[in-house]
């Protein structure tokens, strides 16, 4: 069984524990390989390498570093194919969503090329006699990111991309349960020109975890993942002082007001809820219709249109989407369904009864693969826990609403804030909705709102702990501080010890 290890210093390091975690191929339910676990003497070696590599990366002018940054990019491209597919075959998505996958992590590397402009300080002269004042942004020193299976290039390139750019080392800590493809960037950054040591990879769980937490020399952490993880990560942080962005778990609404065009939301949605099996923090996993004409017209043209898609091994081009990422994952989800029955909720389309046994791709049964089909529930109400928990997975609830105050007052009291979407052509409603409403990212008649790379991305409420967002400006923003120099020229102290408060005639 192939063992997959920590990357440190340009090398595969094996660490010094023989705790082991199985890595499985949902596609097929069978584990694949095995991923070593760092304790906190690993730990403390990979954080050891990057602090010796830092100081030599931030005395490189930025042009530099970004030249490196851009080979970096045409390897990632150069072996895109090959990074898809073993993303995919770790995670369980379709190889064209793996690309999309490793693509909007490149989109964050292009926006990090702008490092030299975004590094620029500020400066006036003249504030005094002889005085200028100028700020500099320079790196934290090294800094970590710790990362979900979801999106195990995305993330991971969203966050070392502009911690790298603006001179800092960084040690990544990536989900246990999908960590090839961070293995493989970080080999490319090598490859590419980057210092040995200024990205390191360790793999592990808790005790990882918590190690990184506890180095005096880790100065930031970037997280995405769960919700209660990030709050623990960012309470921690704040308790040694480290600077922390915490992202964590959703629930994002669709709005749907009588005027849409009920066709192309039916579609929009099946692809925004079940696309990646609704392992996407920005999955649209609530929709809300407006009257109950649109939420008839609209269970309808999903009726139709779910039973369309095809589910399938992560290779296979006709699946729409693929397994779950873990049995327990599988079950999670299962459980949840059976809950919303329980409760009352309207199960139009039962997902659970998908049956995989004679389906083969390859020569291989997918029988044992976490699959869950397409599962849509009307007439859910907001204390179910089909409504109030993130399931992640490919389930989809309608919540039907009379007004557009009602419909928009659901997101705003929901407890988390990451992403909503309204589908409308009434302009001015849809205006008024952005303004409004008490959600992160918005979408007006797109489902999916993420962000372009040179924006940034967070949500709000139970969504995100910390003030600044992922990419775009803020990144650079939260990978560096400022240093602000009041400097006079020539000296002259003809005037003497000083020994009220200076002002600036
Ligand atoms: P997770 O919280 O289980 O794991 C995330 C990271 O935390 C992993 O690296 C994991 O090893 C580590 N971790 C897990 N348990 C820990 C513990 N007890 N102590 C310390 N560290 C621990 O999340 P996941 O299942 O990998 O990812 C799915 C979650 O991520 C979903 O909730 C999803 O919404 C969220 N997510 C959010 C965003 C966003 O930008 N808001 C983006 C992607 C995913």
């Amino acid at each position: 069984m192939k063992s997959i290890y920590h990357y440190v210093d340009g090398a595969v390091f094996k660490g010094t524990t023989d705790k082991f975690q199985a890595v499985l191929n949902p596609s097929v339910g069978k584990e694949q390989s095995q991923v070593a676990l760092a304790d906190k003497a690993d730990v403390d070696h990979v954080i050891e390498s990057a602090r010796k590599a830092q100081p030599g990366w931030a005395a490189m002018n930025p042009q530099k570093r970004i030249r490196v940054l851009m080979e970096w990019i045409r390897l990632i491209n150069a072996n895109m194919d090959e990074l898809a597919e073993m993303l995919a075959l770790e995670h369980g998505k379709t190889f064209p969503d793996a690309k999309g996958d490793v693509m909007r992590g490149v989109d964050v590397l292009e926006f990090a090329l702008g490092a030299p402009h975004q590094l620029k300080g500020e400066y006036s002269y003249g504030v005094g006699t002889g005085i200028d004042v100028y700020s500099l942004r320079q790196p934290l020193g090294v800094v970590a990111g710790i990362t979900p299976f979801n999106f195990p290039a995305m993330i991971p390139l969203w966050k070392a991309g502009p911690a790298l750019a603006a001179g800092n080392a960084f040690v990544l800590k990536p989900s246990e349960r999908d960590p090839s493809v961070p293995v493989r960037l970080a080999e490319l950054f090598v490859e590419a020109g980057g210092p040995k040591g200024v990205l390191n990879v360790v793999h592990g769980g808790k005790d990882a975890v918590d190690a990184i937490l506890d180095s005096d020399t880790i100065k930031a952490v970037g997280f995405v993942g769960s919700t209660p993880i990030a709050q623990y990560i960012y309470e921690r942080c704040a308790a040694t002082g480290k600077r922390a962005q915490c992202f964590g778990g959703a629930k994002n609404h669709a709005i749907v007001l009588p005027d849409a065009d009920i066709d192309h939301v039916a579609d929009t949605l099946v692809g925004a809820a079940f696309g990646s099996a609704g392992e996407r923090c920005m999955a649209l996993s609530v929709v809300v219709p407006v009257g109950k004409d649109t939420a008839d017209r609209l269970r309808d043209a999903l009726i139709k249109k779910i039973p369309e898609l095809t589910v399938g091994h992560c290779m296979d081009p006709d699946a729409d989407y693929g397994a779950l990422v873990t049995p327990e994952a599988k079950q999670r989800v299962e459980k949840l369904i059976a809950e919303g029955v329980d409760a009352g909720a309207d199960l139009v389309v039962d997902g659970r009864e998908l049956d995989m046994s004679g389906r083969e791709f390859a020569g291989q049964s997918l029988a044992e693969g976490y699959y869950v089909g397409p599962t849509f529930f009307d007439n859910v109400t907001t204390e179910m826990s089909i409504y109030t928990e993130e399931i992640f997975g490919p389930v989809l609830s309608m919540v039907r609403a009379e007004t557009l105050e009602e419909a928009t007052e659901l997101p705003n009291s929901h407890i988390y804030g990451n992403g909503v979407a309204i589908f409308t052509q009434n302009g001015g409603a849809a205006r008024d909705f952005v303004n409004n409403v008490q959600v992160g990212m918005v979408g007006v008649n797109v489902p999916i709102p993420v962000p372009i790379a040179y924006h940034t991305f967070g949500g709000w409420k139970a969504s995100a702990f910390g003030d600044l967002n992922q990419h775009g400006p803020d990144s650079f923003r939260f990978y560096t501080k400022t240093k602000t120099v009041t400097s006079r020229w020539p000296g002259d102290d003809s005037a003497g010890p000083q020994f009220t408060m200076p002002v600036m005639n």
